[in-house]
C-alpha cells in the first residue's frame, strides 16, 4: 500500500512540500533563540530526515537565516513563517510542525532547553 506523503506549506503558501515519511520524534524547543525565531514561548519541530523532503513550489521564497555557529533556519520571505531547523551536517532537521496540513497521528512530544522555558507559562 502506497502512504500518501504528509503536506504543507507556510502561512502564505507560496512555499508548498511534501514528506514522504513521519517524523521520528516531535520537539518543543524552549531555547531563547526558538521563542524569538517562532515569536511563540516555544517552537515545535517535527524530526525528518532531508532525504524526505521536498520543496514542491516556491523554493525560491525560502530565506535562510544562520541562527548559530551550528546551525540554520529557513523562513518564507513572503510571510515570514518559520518552516527548517536545520543543524549543519545532521541527517534529519525539525520542521516548524504546524506548517503541516497533514495530520499526525498523536505521540509523546520531547521538551528540550526548559531552563529556559518562559516564567509566564502555568506549569
Ligand atoms: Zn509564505
Ligand atoms: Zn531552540
Amino acid at each position: 500500500m502506497v502512504r500518501e506523503n504528509l503536506k504543507g506549506a507556510c502561512l502564505c503558501s507560496a512555499v508548498q512540500f511534501e514528506v514522504a515519511a513521519t517524523p521520528s520524534e516531535i520537539i518543543r524547543c524552549h531555547c531563547r533563540m526558538c521563542q524569538k525565531a517562532h515569536g511563540a514561548p516555544f517552537a515545535t519541530f517535527a524530526r525528518f530526515r532531508h532525504e524526505d523532503f521536498s520543496v514542491t513550489a516556491g523554493a525560491e521564497s525560502i530565506a535562510t537565516y544562520r541562527s548559530s555557529d551550528v546551525a540554520q533556519r529557513t523562513f518564507c520571505r513572503e510571510c515570514g513563517s518559520s518552516l527548517q531547523f536545520m543543524r549543519d551536517g545532521a541527517g534529519t532537521f525539525g520542521l516548524a510542525i504546524s506548517a503541516l496540513d497533514s495530520p499526525l497521528e498523536p505521540q509523546p512530544l520531547r521538551d528540550y532547553h526548559q531552563g529556559s522555558r518562559s516564567e509566564w507559562q502555568a506549569r
